[in-house]
């Protein structure tokens, strides 16, 4: 059986798949797998019993040859380097994908955010902003929110380096609209799946209102996912939390599901189903199973129960490299995360555009923009799968890949 690899090695991989099949030579390669810039930082806290805690901090600016560096901050107690730089790496090829005029970054910052007080939370925030200001910028990179990270981040993130720099809503994206936020911001990256994810129905030769989909994860991604499969008339099965997972064959009511999310209840609070296992969620009989919660859920244990057609990679790397090969073996379409969640940077490009010029679209020409954005990456992802006769995946790196070389031999980069 294959063994599943790190986060780093599977995006390295596919790295390198794309550098065999472009035919770039090798001095090009080390170019696109090193990331330009890291930072590492302690961070003490005055935490609110009085002690200091000291907190480590990360930023790998992967890659800026096609625009300011852009990427999310997590915080999470498996925050590490490696971690960081490989979903640095992730935003290079999605950003080249989407073609939004940003490169690559990610931050983190292990730690439990369960734990701290918002406050704490707060005084942590700060610190990170005062440690990394000088490598951040409008032009120069541009944070967003991550699992373990929100609006309220961004805007303690924006004020801290607004008191250093003035006024400057365009440092990050996913802000509160009150602050300068774009409409459809948040529900974007799973629209965005759902709008790719229909586009992969219809090339199998069915339609979205003849699909059945399961959705792990009823979070920003996998509500608003399912709330796009089931207003384009696909019955949404399934769908989980952390704590639990609910079925009903018939259809579940997902504008209920998220009334219930919004106030901070469980999917499991929902009358009208009955209770799942989890791990089941991802073995069930339907066309579309949507993992919209965290990574490595699919890996080579589990990749022969899945039984869905097609798999839309909502969170960033739910399916593993060894898995991967065992499912495009075994026929299943899968649309790869840097297409299919790309939604969230691109609505982040409209948000910084949006504050760069201060003037604020309506939801409804941000929703037009994005489906038209989504759809001319899935266009140019499909195209280049269809003449290679690879993988979704394949082809997406191939795409990105090709964007960031032909970049970086234009501006002449290396020295
Ligand atoms: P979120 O915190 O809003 O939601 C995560 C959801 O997953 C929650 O419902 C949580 O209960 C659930 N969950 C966690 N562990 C689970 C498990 N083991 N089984 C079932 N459900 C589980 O996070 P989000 O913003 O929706 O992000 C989800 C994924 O999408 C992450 O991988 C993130 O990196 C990726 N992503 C997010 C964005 C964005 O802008 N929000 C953009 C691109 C990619």
């Amino acid at each position: 059986m294959p063994q599943d690899s790190s986060m780093l090695d599977g995006t390295i991989a596919s790295i390198d798949g794309a550098v065999r099949s472009l035919g770039l030579e090798d001095d090009m390669r080390s170019v696109l797998v090193e990331p330009w810039r890291e930072i590492q930082v302690g961070l003490p806290v005055r935490m609110d019993d009085g002690n200091v805690r000291v907190f480590r901090g990360y930023r790998s600016q992967h890659n800026a040859a096609r625009g300011p560096y852009k990427g999310g901050i997590r915080y999470h107690p498996n925050a590490d380097l490696d971690h960081t730089r490989a979903l640095g790496m992730l935003m290079t090829w999605k950003t080249a994908l989407a073609d939004v005029p940003f490169g690559g970054a990610k931050g983190g910052v292990s730690v439990d955010p369960r734990e701290l007080s918002t406050s704490e939370l707060n005084r942590l925030t700060r610190r990170y902003t005062m440690s990394m200001h000088h490598v951040l910028g409008v032009n120069r990179d541009i944070p967003a929110p991550d699992l373990g990270t929100s609006a309220q981040t961004m805007a303690w993130i924006m004020d801290a380096y607004g008191s250093i720099h003035g006024h400057t809503p365009g440092i990050v994206t996913g802000k509160p609209i009150e602050l300068g936020g774009s409409l459809g911001r948040a529900e974007a990256p799973g629209r965005g799946a759902a709008v790719v994810g229909c586009r992969a129905v219809v090339d199998s030769g069915s339609t979205p209102d003849q699909s059945t989909v399961a959705v792990q994860g009823f979070g920003a991604v996998g509500a608003a996912a399912a709330q796009t499969m089931f207003d384009n008339g696909a019955k949404v099965i399934a769908v989980s939390d952390v704590d639990g997972a609910i079925i009903n064959t018939n259809g579940l009511d997902i504008p209920a599901l998220q009334e219930i999310a919004k106030n901070g209840g469980k999917v499991s609070d929902f009358d009208d189903a009955d209770a799942l296992d989890n791990d089941a969620l991802l073995a069930l009989d339907c066309d579309v199973l949507i993992p919209a919660a965290i990574e490595d859920v699919i890996t080579a244990q589990n990749a022969t129960d899945v039984r869905a057609k097609i798999i839309v990679e909502g969170a960033n790397r739910p399916v593993t490299s060894a898995a991967d090969d065992i499912l495009v073996e075994g026929g299943v379409t899968i649309v790869p995360d840097i297409l299919a969640n790309a939604g969230g940077v691109v609505a982040s490009y409209f948000e910084w555009a949006q504050n760069i010029q201060v003037f604020n679209w309506e939801l409804e020409r941000v929703n037009l923009e994005l489906d038209k954005k989504m759809n001319e990456a899935y266009d140019v992802t499909k195209t280049q799968a269809d003449r290679n006769g690879g993988s979704l995946r394949k082809a997406a790196f191939d795409v990105a890949v090709s964007r960031v070389s032909e970049t970086i031999k234009i501006r002449s980069y290396v020295g």
